[in-house]
């Protein structure tokens, strides 16, 4: 079978004309759209002739042109029918659960997800009847052992935030569809690295924050599913994209149509210097993490996964040990080296790195995190790709060196 290729994906997607020809889509800001035939609005304002069905826009928190070519762009992507931009990665999240589930129904999340996350899943759902069982990501067993008959989602993160384990997509598929579920997966961290729904999953959902804007300059998200479920989100008596309202705004939405095409480009280049950083680390003997050293517990998973050609990703971790460790370190690699910023988000192209436990997981209860294997001192670096990478391995060196985090004899390779 030829194996799926994203950027080639996007490439065959229809290419949308500005107007006059422009090479690039015109921005559509207006909110809302004239109805050049009073008669059809009846039609147009209960979807049965959108714009879709050769009628016209309406009002654009439903549809707007903009927005559409993006989630357009997104869906080809991914290799999905349809897809849904929004505002935000936690209301791509939020709206995709609330629609896949009702007052009494449960989930089986992975235990390891990025601190919102589990906040909405932990904090917020059980308000609404809606209960989680967490397990481990990697724990099959477990999944299964969890799922009752009110089960209706298994929730995972491909690459987990912060702790970098893998989920095994297709066995997780299977399992889910053996029981009439969905498998929902969080892709924020390998964009075009993992295609989840080529892999069996049916809803992939995104944080276009990170990676796919990569200039950490606007906060947006996605959903990408088939037709029928982007359908039921934009319904007008129950769809929770319409009537929660996260509507992204078209500016963002035309300022990521520019960014897509050189996605799978600034994706390489992530994977490749974190790839050469992490193996310099591992060599120097601090305990860092990458899931494309062979020491990742879940390496041959993760290579069996991935799209080929992209690397295995632009995340790597170093265990401080501890949180004032790790403050430390971060300090020394931001202030003295100039390598980096410390700031939560990832997916720049400078460098950022921040503590997991104490930022972007302290929702996460400190027991939970232990069981998680998220150690206090645990850096989460996302590797940019600015200025000369042997300059950025020298300055990386130092600073593992005056944090004290060369813990080993170094390996003479
Ligand atoms: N999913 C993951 C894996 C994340 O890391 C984040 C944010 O850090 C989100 C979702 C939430 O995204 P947003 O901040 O765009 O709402």
């Amino acid at each position: 079978m030829q194996q799926f290729n994203p950027e080639q994906a996007l490439f065959n997607a229809r290419r949308e004309f500005g107007e006059h020809g422009g090479v690039t889509p015109s921005l559509a800001r207006s909110s809302t759209f004239t109805v050049m035939d009073p008669a059809s609005m009846p039609e147009i304002f209960t979807g049965t002739k959108g714009p879709e069905q050769n009628g016209c826009y309406l009002y654009s928190r439903h549809f707007n042109p903009t927005n559409t070519i993006l989630a357009r762009y997104l869906a080809a992507m991914e290799g999905t029918e349809s897809a849904q931009a929004t505002a935000s990665g936690m209301s791509a999240i939020a709206c995709t659960l609330l629609q896949l589930c009702r007052q009494g129904d449960h989930i089986v999340a992975g235990d390891t997800i990025y601190g919102g996350t589990h906040a909405l899943l932990r904090e917020m759902l059980p308000d609404m009847g809606i209960g989680t069982t967490f397990v481990a990501p990697t724990d099959l067993a477990a999944f299964k052992r969890s799922i009752t008959p009110h089960t209706k989602v298994i929730y995972v993160e491909t690459m987990a935030n912060p702790t970098l384990v893998i989920a095994d997509l297709p066995k997780l598929a299977d399992l889910a569809h053996e029981n009439g579920i969905k498998l929902v997966v969080d892709n924020t961290f390998t964009p075009v690295l993992v295609s989840p729904v080529q892999l069996g999953a049916d809803v992939v959902v995104y944080s276009l924050t990170k990676y796919i804007s990569g200039a950490s300059d606007m906060i947006a998200g996605a959903i990408c599913a088939e037709k029928e479920f982007i359908y039921a989100l934009k319904d007008l008596h129950t769809g929770r994209a319409m009537l929660l309202g996260p509507t992204m705004d078209p500016r963002a939405a035309f300022d990521l149509i520019q960014r897509l095409p050189h996605l799978p480009i600034r994706i390489r280049e992530h994977s490749r210097r974190a790839m050469v950083m992490a193996t310099h680390l591992e060599r120097l003997g601090v305990a860092v993490t990458y899931p494309g050293l062979a020491s990742h517990p879940q390496h041959d998973l993760f290579t069996a996964i991935l799209n080929q050609g992209y690397g295995y990703g632009g995340m790597l971790t170093v265990d401080g040990k501890t949180q004032r460790q790790a403050e430390n370190f971060m300090q020394i690699l931001q202030n003295d080296e100039k390598f980096g910023f410390v700031a939560v988000s990832l997916g720049y192209h400078d460098t950022l790195m921040s503590c997991s436990g104490s930022s972007t997981s302290s929702e996460i209860a400190p027991e939970d995190q232990s069981a998680m294997g998220l150690s206090p001192g645990l850096v989460r670096l996302s590797i940019g790709y600015t200025g000369a990478l042997e300059e950025r391995i020298l300055q990386m060196e130092r600073a593992v060196q005056s944090a004290g985090l060369v813990e080993s004899t170094p390996k003479l390779s």
